[in-house]
């Protein structure tokens, strides 16, 4: 195993730099800095950018418009993406549902809906949880019936990320009351169109918008909208939150948050000095560098390694990197004091608070960090609780 990047690797990345450094639109930067929650226009805009590049999916085998690099070559080209302050993407269309769509999908799926994930023009939501079935997800309500050639669906989703902004929306639903609860659901493609479709938004602590609920009565869908087999959701369900999991390590996020910390501390001040020359915070802040390049070892390794070995690796590394993401959003935090909280409750606080004069002078350094740390706690409850993910580990590693 190599744990250092290979010649091509860095020229790759010095190309991705490039790239980025060329095309980058400045207020698209400006508001990735900040942490703004993603706005479809801006994701949308890079989208379009990248896909004249070739560039939009980087997941996707050649024969659908992937550009075919490695998993290395991913990471890298995330890290430079990250680190430049590029927008976002929506990962749920490109990331998670697409993979589903060629791997199980029909002909006809494919056709209808890759090339507008593909372009940034189709975002996707993914409507899995139920009030009172999270991490059981196996007991979800959400009914489908068949009436014809169609479905009739009826039940609530929530905690739905960025539902806000989507087109359509891949449904676990409940096609089989009378089996094992994993055999009786299925996958539905819904357009958030249809009539009979109520959407709500849940605002979080951060006071921003990334989650909310979504209510069917009676919504009707076309058959041709079920992904592979009826009653065999589960596979596909089991097979999208494995790609979930693999990339909530987020690595390249944290370290461009370390990047982040480490400006911070630079400019502010304790006992007269920059707070990066204070030794208790230096010491704060190697421990989550050298857990941040561990993180980072064990995902390149997984990346380049043969060995697929089902979920756990993916439960380890969503496991630390989502404890990572925590722990870097409090020090930044706790680096402002209590600045942070007095600059930083909205995220988009540049039309939000400027405008209320509430806050005349915010340092361009403090903007959205303290939002930043509360949505945070959402980190270790996405993508499967930790506390699931560690008896996953228990069970298939540890053998307990
Ligand atoms: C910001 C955010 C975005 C999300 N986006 C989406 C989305 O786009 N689509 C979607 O479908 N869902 C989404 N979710 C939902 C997410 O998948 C669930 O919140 C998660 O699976 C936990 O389920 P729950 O909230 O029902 O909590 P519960 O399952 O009720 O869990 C509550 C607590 O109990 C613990 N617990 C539960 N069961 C066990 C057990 N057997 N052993 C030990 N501990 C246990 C959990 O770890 C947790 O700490 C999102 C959630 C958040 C917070």
């Amino acid at each position: 195993m190599q744990l250092s990047y290979s010649e091509e690797d860095r020229a790759f990345r010095a190309e991705v730099r490039a790239f980025v450094e060329a095309n980058l639109p400045a207020d698209l930067a400006r508001r990735g800095r900040q942490d703004y929650h993603p706005r479809r226009e801006d994701q949308a805009r890079w989208a379009a950018i990248l896909a004249e590049k070739g560039w939009s999916v980087p997941h996707w085998p050649v024969a659908y418009g992937g550009p075919g690099w490695t998993g290395v070559q991913r990471f890298i080209f995330e890290d430079e993406m990250r680190s430049a302050y590029a927008p976002t993407m929506d990962r749920i269309g490109p990331e998670l549902v697409a993979p589903v769509l060629y791997t199980f999908g029909s002909e006809e799926q494919r056709q209808t809906w890759l090339p507008g994930i593909r372009t940034g023009q189709t975002f996707w939501a993914q409507g899995f949880s139920e009030p009172g079935s999270g991490s059981d997800l196996s007991s979800l309500r959400t009914r489908a019936v068949r009436d014809g050639d169609q479905y009739v669906v009826t039940g609530q989703k929530t905690w739905t990320t960025e539902g806000h902004h989507a087109d359509m929306i891949f449904m676990l639903v409940r096609t089989d009351m009378d089996c094992k609860p994993q055999a009786g659901i299925s996958a539905l493609l819904i357009d958030l169109d249809s009539p009979g479709i109520t959407r709500r938004p849940i605002w979080t602590i951060d006071e921003g918008l990334t989650v909310n609920e979504f209510f069917f009565d009676d919504v009707r869908v076309p058959i041709d909208n079920l992904v592979g087999q009826e009653g065999a959701g589960w596979t596909y369900a089991k097979f999208l939150l494995g790609n979930e999991r693999t990339a909530s390590a987020e690595v390249p996020h944290t370290r461009r948050d370390i990047a982040q910390l480490r400006d911070i501390a630079r400019i502010e001040r304790k006992n007269g000095k920059p707070l990066l020359e204070d030794a208790v915070f230096r010491a704060k802040l190697a421990r989550i560098e050298i857990d941040t390049m561990a993180l980072e070892t064990a995902v390149l390794r997984a990346l380049t390694s043969d060995a697929h070995d089902g979920g756990a690796i993916a439960s380890l590394v969503k496991v630390r990197g989502s404890e990572l993401r925590q722990r870097v959003a409090d020090l930044a935090d706790e680096a402002l004091g209590d600045r942070g909280l007095a600059v930083c409750l909205a995220p988009d606080a540049e039309h939000r608070m400027f405008d209320d004069g509430l806050v005349p002078q915010v340092p361009d350094h403090g903007i959205g960090i303290a939002a930043k740390a509360m949505f945070r706690r959402a980190t270790t409850i996405y993508g499967g609780a930790n506390e699931i993910q560690r008896t996953l580990i228990a069970k298939t590693v540890l053998e307990l």
